[in-house]
């Protein structure tokens, strides 16, 4: 058998990532391979940090891409901070918070869980319990933005709960940075990850983070190592944070991270601010498209993330067989749900270059057309104009 070279077909990618990857991102990433220490690399790589510290509004000198996908954000996050013994309480509302628990886990540390219904905000009064009854906790570990629901959860406050009982505190901002507000200095955020492709519209693969000297202090004082050879910030920043003094590590994604510094520019031309009305003005006109259809949405409005919208399936609906005739006919990726949600929601990405008015129209138009096609119980023919008088308005 002879295979030939993979050509994938074009999409549009509306689910909970990877989302559409910007042109100027693709041609980025095709741009020659140098060495990783070689002089100009290591300038990019300086230029990249520099513009991560502004897509995460901070000043923290540790900022930097790790070399692997958000979940080794993640475990970057809990294996530098989480020492054998330590307490951490993690908010637990959709999927993510329960991957938390597993990284403290594997840490050698204990888990208190906080739970929360799936589509719910995390509960500041339940955290604030939990912080009463567990004084000799150290760290509270809770997801800003979950992908798996469309809740957003008041990582401001809850960072200030954390902070008045003496604990750090390790954010997942995954789907949030690019998105939607995000202050990681002004609401005093210790530790945070994100990944490539959700709204930074970047091919997925790399972790932004970036660690406050509160939490730096932890990672320095250990008494142990830290378990993880790969992910140890001690020898991370001996690479990342050497500046031309470079100590060999790994060997950077180098191409993976023209995509990176490429979409960060963007950001930064288009400004933070603006990109985060961008998404919430797309998602006004995603939700005048689909409330016009008559399909409603599971998170309360006051939680609701602009870039992940969960909607109900309709009655008598089956799931796949929309989301195939999407894919096969429209060229269109939606997310279906997770765990409980499952066969029950749509989740519809608004992710950075997926956040556009033509998106908004194909999706509104082709759910019309497969969902009347399959005499669903929605209304017809008032769904685009909805969309469009939105993004008018
Ligand atoms: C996507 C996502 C992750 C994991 O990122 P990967 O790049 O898939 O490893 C973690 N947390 C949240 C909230 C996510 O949406």
């Amino acid at each position: 058998m002879t295979i030939s070279s993979f050509n994938p077909p074009i999409r549009t990618l509306m689910g909970p990532g990877p989302s559409d990857v910007h042109p100027r991102i693709l041609e980025a990433l095709s741009r020659p391979t140098i060495g990783h220490l070689d002089p100009v690399f290591v300038e990019m790589m300086e230029e990249t940090k520099a513009l991560l510290q502004y897509a995460f509004q901070t000043d923290n000198a540790l900022t930097m891409p790790v070399s692997a996908p958000g979940s080794a954000g993640m475990e970057t996050c809990f294996a530098n901070l989480v020492e054998p013994g330590d307490k951490v309480i993690v908010c637990q509302n959709g999927v993510f918070g329960g991957r938390m628990k597993e990284n403290v886990e594997r840490c050698g540390g204990s888990a208190v869980m906080v739970e929360d219904d799936w589509g719910e905000a995390v509960d500041l009064a339940k955290v604030e319990t939990a912080l009463e009854n567990h004084k000799d906790a150290k760290i509270l570990a809770f997801v800003h933005a979950e992908t798996s629901t469309g809740a957003r959860s008041d990582a401001k406050e809850l960072v200030e709960l954390a902070h008045r009982h003496d604990c750090l505190t390790i954010v997942d901002a995954v789907t949030s940075l690019g998105g939607s507000e995000l202050k990681v200095d002004d609401w005093q955020i210790d530790a945070i990850y994100s990944g490539t492709q959700k709204c930074l519209s970047c091919a997925p693969g790399i972790s932004p983070i970036s660690f406050s000297e509160r939490a730096l202090d932890k990672v320095r004082n250990r008494s142990g190592k830290v378990q993880s050879w790969f992910l140890d910030l001690n020898l991370v920043m001996g690479y990342w944070g050497g500046g031309q003094k470079r100590a060999y590590h790994h060997t950077a994604p180098v191409n993976g991270l023209y995509g990176l510094h490429e979409a960060l520019v963007m950001l930064q031309e288009e400004g933070l601010g603006n990109a985060w009305t961008r998404h919430t003005k797309m998602h006004n006109a995603l939700k005048a498209g689909l409330e016009a259809m008559g399909l409603d949405f599971i998170v309360d409005e006051a939680h609701r993330l602009p870039q992940l919208n969960a909607v109900s399936i309709p009655e008598g609906v089956d799931d796949a067989t929309v989301r195939g005739r999407l894919l096969n006919e429209y060229n269109l990726e939606l997310g279906a749900g997770l765990g409980a949600l499952a066969g029950k929601v749509w989740r519809i990405g608004l992710m950075g270059h997926s956040a556009r008015a033509e998106n908004i129209l194909l999706c509104v138009g082709a759910l019309e057309a497969i969902l009347s096609d399959l005499r669903a119980p929605i209304n017809t023919g008032v769904a685009l104009a909805a969309v469009q008088q939105s993004l008018q308005s």
